[in-house]
């Protein structure tokens, strides 16, 4: 048994309009309590697009729903001649509290690259915001590097060269599976989530190697619990299968498709 509180997180990418998130939110929050879903036992978050952010924050507040709000990516810069930028600041203000950092979708058609993903690390921090760094290798580099070499230098970039660290999440989420129907293995994921925080304890320390580390990629309610049942593994982020409430919800109620 670890300390670690299990964290669902579902990534919408770049899908509904706010009117179809307060949908969205509204139904995964009375799907989940009709269910009883403990919320401090199992954490569960949503990263709409920038655009819904406040039609769900609002809604969140207003009906005092647990679940927790997150954005898909920050600005590095604090403010200014950054058109189309938003800032850890403007976030903050909207009561989120987790931020993806460093998606494999925005390392690739927006060219981020280690040293931004550090920087972005920084701006959540400076803004009370925890980073979600999201990590994982290609195919070629499986191929090339092996499982673990590309999502533990990626994880130590990020953490490095800053005065102290704040409190974050690693996602691993082997490029080769995310929106793609493959998926890791429960062994896989287990495997890399422990390389990488033995790297995290080498570099940083034991409080960082507490930190929570996630798998994503292809996740779906009838295959969570394989990859929960490793105590490595602390939940997961969930891209095209958090779209839907049901799905979500089954998802985040893993336990109970856990067989000790
Ligand atoms: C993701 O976008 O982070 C992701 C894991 O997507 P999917 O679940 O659709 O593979």
């Amino acid at each position: 048994m670890t300390n670690r509180t299990p964290l669902i997180a579902g990534n919408w990418k770049m899908n509904l309009d706010h009117l179809q998130a307060i949908a969205l939110v509204q139904k995964l929050s009375w799907t989940l309590n009709d269910a009883d879903h403990d919320f401090g036992e199992v954490e569960v978050a949503v990263f709409p697009p920038f655009t819904d952010l406040r039609s769900a924050q609002t809604l969140i507040d207003a009906e005092k729903f647990e679940i927790k709000l997150g954005a898909q990516d920050i600005s590095q810069h604090e403010s200014g001649a950054y058109t189309g930028e938003v800032s850890g600041q403007m976030l903050s203000k909207l009561n989120v509290e987790y931020v993806l950092v460093g998606h494999s979708e925005r390392r690739t058609y927006h060219a981020e690259d280690d040293s931004v993903v550090q920087q972005k690390v920084a701006a959540a921090w400076a803004n009370d915001l925890v980073p979600i760094i999201c990590v994982g290798e290609t195919l070629e580099e499986l191929e090339t590097q092996g499982q673990s070499a590309v999502p533990i230098i990626q994880t130590i970039n990020a953490l490095s060269s800053h005065k102290e660290l704040g409190e974050f999440v690693i996602a691993y989420e082997p490029v080769w599976a995310i929106g793609t129907g493959k998926v890791a293995t429960a062994q896989e994921a287990s495997d890399v989530a422990t390389a990488i925080r033995q790297a995290i304890k080498a570099n940083f320390g034991d409080d960082a190697a507490n930190s929570r580390i996630l798998y994503g990629g292809s996740v779906k309610a009838n295959n969570v619990a394989g990859f929960l049942q490793s105590e490595q593994v602390d939940g997961v982020l969930v891209g095209g299968a958090s779209l839907d409430a049901e799905e979500f919800s089954g998802i985040s109620r893993f336990k109970k498709h856990i067989v000790l």
